[in-house]
């Protein structure tokens, strides 16, 4: 254990952000080079890698995913691994979960599953949610489509070892979204020249937030981010726009979430005389969790003695493993990271090295199958 504790100290120490993970998929490349998989895949989705190990007879694909990217946040935990690039961290934990599919990676190569193949999937750009999408849409993801998939995520908050589950939904689907409206600018002498979007902005601020409240299951608007015109005091302003991120539990009151906001602000937009526009960023599929493939998740962690909990409520934060489940029956648990750890995402957050046995021992019992 200790060469991958090393190499979990070595990927913290040059974290790269979405889509730039350059050289941490070269330093996963070099690690898998020994282990002989059946097949490696390279550049999958942008910086993305998967290595395919076959078992002794045919039978199912299961996919073990895992993310590449760090964060555009400074660590600042001082250990003997702190991040040697400044402005990016390790700071959700993704350089453990590398190192657990390559421990993984090392026992598929000591010994092949009985039957079926195994995908390690090593996915770019999960905190931007842009990567499962890439690596889905491209066009070689065909060799390597799975039956089943997985993906394990840590937890601070949790007693340390203990895994968190779900049926159903396990995380928020959510989107960014925002609005840009378009009047006209005039001399500030004489607004009446011109179309200004601050009246509609502030009706905006004022409804959007109550959308929520229609929705049959949770959903959420958050509002990020406003602007209007510029610092230009002779001038009426004429555009304006207005950001927010909107979640929900279930895809289709996300879905039903967004046309609301969008009517919404058309009504209020003619209403006003100005013209709209949407756009979206940073879109998260819901990750919803197959039933089937719970006891299999169950008898992994009971296998292993570790404590277990169903979590009665989804996670209002977003995984991009969430499109996985749009494909195939696939399934996202949490691996509690102490209770006392820092947040995901905080700047004194590390990830803690005793998981990394443990999750690849969760993941080579779900092989065991
Ligand atoms: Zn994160
Ligand atoms: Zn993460």
């Amino acid at each position: 254990m200790n060469h991958l504790i090393q190499l979990r100290h070595t990927l913290h120490q040059f974290p790269e952000t979405a889509l730039e993970e350059r050289q941490t998929a070269q330093r996963i490349l070099e690690f898998f080079e020994p282990l002989s998989p059946d097949e490696t895949f390279q550049n999958l989705g942008g910086t993305g890698l998967a290595f395919l190990f076959k078992g002794k007879k045919p039978g199912k694909r299961l996919l073990f995913r895992c993310e590449l990217d760090g964060l555009p946040i400074e660590d600042l935990n001082p250990s003997d691994h702190q991040s040697q690039i400044p402005g990016k961290g390790h700071l959700c934990g993704h350089d453990g979960h590398m190192t657990i599919l390559c421990g993984l990676g090392e026992k598929l190569a000591q010994n092949r599953p009985e039957s079926g193949e195994v995908v390690l999937l090593f996915q770019p750009a999960e905190e931007t949610g842009d990567g499962a999408k890439a690596v889905l849409s491209d066009s070689r993801f065909e060799q390597i489509r799975p039956d089943f998939a997985f993906a394990l995520h840590n937890l601070p908050g949790y007693p340390l070892h203990q895994v968190v589950m779900r049926k159903g939904t396990f995380a928020a689907g959510s989107t960014g979204m925002s609005i840009t409206l378009t009047g006209r600018t005039s001399h500030s002498a004489h607004p009446e020249a011109g179309i200004n979007p601050a009246q509609a902005l502030a009706r905006l601020i004022q409804e959007l937030p109550k959308l929520p409240q229609e929705a049959n299951g949770f959903a959420l608007l958050t509002l990020i981010h406003a602007e209007l015109g510029s610092l230009a005091f002779g001038t009426s302003a004429g555009k304006g726009s207005l950001s927010m991120t909107l979640r929900a539990y279930d895809q289709q009151d996300l879905d039903e979430l967004i046309e609301k906001v969008k009517t919404t602000a058309e009504a209020i937009a003619t209403s006003e005389q100005l013209k709209v526009e949407f756009s979206f960023v940073e879109q998260f599929a819901v990750s919803v969790n197959d039933p089937s493939l719970y006891p299999e998740v169950e008898k992994a962690a009971k296998g292993l003695g570790l404590s277990l909990i169903e979590k009665p409520d989804p996670f209002r934060w977003s995984e991009d493993f969430g499109l996985f489940s749009q494909i195939c029956p696939s399934f996202l648990f949490g691996l509690g990271a102490g209770e006392n750890c820092p947040q995901l995402h905080a700047g004194t957050y590390d990830f803690p090295d005793e998981l990394i046995e443990t999750g690849v021992g969760m993941f080579e019992k779900l092989i065991d199958k």
